[in-house]
Formats: structure tokens, C-alpha cells, sequence
């Protein structure tokens, strides 16, 4: 069985404050569940993680398939601190559209995340009209039929969950943990 994980980041401007402390808030959200152990261990591809129990199965519409818990990579990772550039895949398409006028400057695109990462220009302008937005303005999932891109110095990973569509109370959960609109992003490695 290949790996695959999901990100579930923040949408917002600026660094996301004290997101150490509020990674942790999400972890003991979890772990007040009984979804997730107590202590890190090695279970994700990203560094230590925390090991999904069998109560992760609850953040799912559909059931899961009883052999993805056979698995050694399955748990949540954390991030939080530096600024992270979430995407769905190495060679993945990027598409990278103006919310003013459209255009799409594709992979150029990646000079603009390049300068957001470095924490040089978070509002880049347009090439096509010049006007400035910020980075998350941006259109990278085509419209909607295609996994977005997501921009953090916070977000979550869930590793081999295999479990399909969210629940939309769960997805509401982390929404309200976060504060914020966020962005599911779905990689198969
Ligand atoms: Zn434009």
C-alpha cells in the first residue's frame, strides 16, 4: 500500500501567532478523543508523530478498510514555527491564477512561493495586471477541480488516514481550533 497523507492548514496573512502553542492546543484535541497516543513515536514519514488509534476512524464519512491499520505509518504530525510551503505532490501542476484578472502564471508561480517562504513578499503583484494580492488569494486548485496549495508556518498531517471524505463536524472543528478558513490538501507519495 503506497503512503499518502492530508494537510489541514490555516488560511490567513501575516505568520499565524504562536503557533506552537496552538499546534499543541490541536494535539490535545485529539488526544482528548483517545484518537491519537499519548506519547510521539515513529509513525510518520515527516519525523515523530502521534500513532492513530482505531477512534481516528470517527473523522471519516465512510468506514475504513480494516487493513490500513496494519500499517507502521500511520499518525498526526505537527507543524508549527517556520513557514511551510503544503503541496499536493513532487511534480504536481501548479497553477497559480490572479484573483483580480485571472491569469495563470503556472510554474512561475514558484518564484512567488520562493519569496513568501523567505518572508521577503507576501502580497506578490500580478504580472498580467499589476495589481498586489496576497499569496493566498491566489487560485492554485483550478477552479476547484484540483488539491490547492496551502501557505502556514502552522498546519496538521494526517499519514495513511485512507479514510476518504471528512466529516464536516470535524472539518468545522479544526476551522474553529484555528480560527481561521482552511485548506485540505491531499498527497500520495
Ligand atoms: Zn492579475
Amino acid at each position: 500500500m503506497s503512503d499518502s497523507c492530508t494537510h489541514i492548514v490555516p488560511v490567513h496573512t501575516g505568520d499565524y501567532p504562536d503557533a506552537e502553542a496552538k499546534a499543541r492546543e490541536i494535539l490535545a484535541w485529539f488526544q482528548d478523543r483517545g484518537m491519537v497516543a499519548a506519547e510521539p513515536s515513529d509513525c510518520t514519514l515527516d519525523g515523530p508523530g502521534y500513532a492513530f488509534t482505531a477512534k481516528i476512524q470517527a473523522l471519516f464519512i465512510e468506514p475504513m478498510d480494516p487493513r490500513v491499520h496494519d500499517g507502521t505509518t500511520r499518525g498526526l504530525a505537527l507543524h508549527a514555527g517556520e513557514r511551510k510551503v503544503f503541496h499536493p505532490m513532487e511534480g504536481a501542476e501548479l497553477s497559480f491564477v490572479c484573483p483580480g484578472c485571472g491569469h495563470d502564471q503556472g510554474w512561475d508561480g514558484v518564484d512567488v512561493i520562493g519569496a513568501w517562504f523567505a518572508d521577503e513578499e507576501d502580497e506578490p503583484a500580478c504580472p498580467a495586471c499589476g495589481e498586489r494580492f496576497h499569496i493566498n488569494r491566489y487560485g492554485t486548485d483550478r477552479g476547484g477541480t484540483d488539491t490547492p496549495w496551502a501557505f502556514s508556518n502552522l498546519g496538521i498531517t494526517l499519514w495513511n488516514d485512507h479514510g476518504g471524505a471528512f466529516q464536516p463536524a470535524f472539518l468545522d472543528s479544526m476551522r474553529a481550533l484555528y480560527g481561521t478558513d482552511i485548506r485540505v490538501v491531499e498527497v500520495h507519495v
